[in-house]
């Protein structure tokens, strides 16, 4: 006998990952260059040559028995330190390494919050469409999962749903901006009126609300006119997750914080316990190489600009064919209206055209489909026919 829940989160499939190593199957059968692979969120755009660079040059200045030591468990003070300075250039902010717990990616920063913050019997609060680990997260350390869909059409919260959920159990509300899958940025008018709500409902129930800002798409935002609040600055009780998977194209270092600002409510039990639960997963001291790399790389990404064309070209293009969908402000992801009811059904039909998307039902919101595009626009170009294909079967 082993625990239900992680046996049964073990057998299951994780759809996104069988879709994708279908699409590598297909690729070995009939070619690469055949097969659009939309599936899975892993950045195809080189990590920026800084990394190469900074990485050699740590290898070459860093003596061995140091570069390859322990660190202590929240990571480099002097690196906490730089990521905290850049947090303070870019926000106003007032943070410093006490604040701050490196983590395996954001991965490792949702589980460790979720250990340190929820006691049995709380709730926890996410919106659809929601990245689906949110949920593993919360259940796996005694949450109860708590889902409120996003208003349909804009993406933004519809607070009358939101104020209903809330309740003298609600521990935890989940967000996450640029949203996977849908792409949307919370307006700062929804910021604004979603903080407003949550102190309102503290003050009621006389407990801290925390909302865990999960962000690691924050630098993925493609238009001038548009701004992503820094939700710790509107909010006291924030608790932001951060990771480099994303804006620097390393998702397989694993490399992101935690950040515990010090107005959140009983900050430094809150961010002990954070540094318990990571001690007690064993998420701790993370790869020395890597925090050495971060402070020479805190304002650098991968080259962006090819997530903004892929975007303008996918939305221009499948528009044209028929397609209904919101233009997406940021991450790598277009949420598309599925043509018919059932998403699995069109992912199913997209698949004859070797075009692999993912149904929106594992994010909790059937009837669309995610098509993640953080992949050359060459590949964009050359699946186009194949898109303009497979919405004509619904058409003619
Ligand atoms: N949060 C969201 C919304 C994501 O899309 C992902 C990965 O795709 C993660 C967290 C986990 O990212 P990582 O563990 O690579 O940092």
């Amino acid at each position: 006998m082993f625990p239900q829940d992680a046996l049964q989160c073990g057998k299951e499939q994780n759809l996104i990952r069988v879709i994708s190593e279908y699409a590598a199957k297909r690729a070995a059968e009939i070619g690469a260059e055949k097969v659009f692979n939309f599936s899975i969120g892993n950045p195809n755009v080189p990590a920026p040559e800084i990394v190469t660079e900074t990485l050699k040059e740590i290898l070459n200045t860093v003596p061995p028995a140091q570069l390859h030591s322990y660190t202590p468990a929240p990571g480099l003070p002097w690196v906490r330190d730089a990521v905290a300075a850049d947090l303070n250039l870019r926000y106003g902010t007032d943070y410093s390494a006490g604040d701050l717990y490196l983590t395996a990616g954001a991965s490792a920063a949702l589980a460790i919050v979720m250990k340190a913050v929820l006691l049995p019997g709380d709730e926890v609060i996410q919106f659809a469409p929601y990245y689906p680990e949110y949920a593993i997260y919360a259940a796996g350390f005694g949450g109860k999962v708590v889902t409120v869909g996003l208003r349909a059409g804009d993406f933004q919260i519809d607070l009358e749903a939101l104020e209903a959920a809330i309740n003298e159990h609600t521990r935890i509300l989940v967000i996450n901006c640029p949203n996977n899958p849908a792409g949307t940025i919370f307006t700062q008018e929804t910021v604004t009126a979603l903080a407003d709500l949550l102190r309102k409902k503290q003050a009621e129930f006389g407990r801290p609300i925390y909302i865990l800002a999960d962000e690691p798409y924050r630098e993925l935002v493609y238009d001038d006119n548009v701004t992503l609040p820094f939700i710790p600055n509107h909010y006291d009780n924030t608790i932001y997750t951060y990771s480099y998977s994303k804006c620097l194209s390393l998702p397989g270092e694993r490399i992101g914080y935690i950040l515990v600002p010090p107005k959140a409510a009983e900050h430094d039990d809150l961010y002990a316990s954070i540094c318990g639960a990571g001690r007690i997963l064993g998420y701790l001291h993370i790869n020395t190489l890597f925090q050495y790399m971060l402070p020479k790389v805190l304002d650098k990404t991968s080259d962006l600009s090819i997530y903004k064309n892929n975007r303008d070209l996918l939305c221009s293009e499948l528009t044209k064919y028929g397609y209904e969908m919101a233009k997406p402000d940021g991450a790598f992801y277009l949420f598309v209206k599925s043509p018919e009811p059932d998403d699995y059904a069109f992912c199913e039909r997209a698949k004859q055209f070797e075009v692999m998307l993912v149904p929106g039902t594992i994010f909790g919101y059937p009837g669309y489909v995610r098509l993640s595009y953080c992949v050359d626009t060459d590949t964009v170009r050359r699946a186009l026919p194949a898109m303009e294909a497979l919405m004509k079967t619904y058409t003619e």
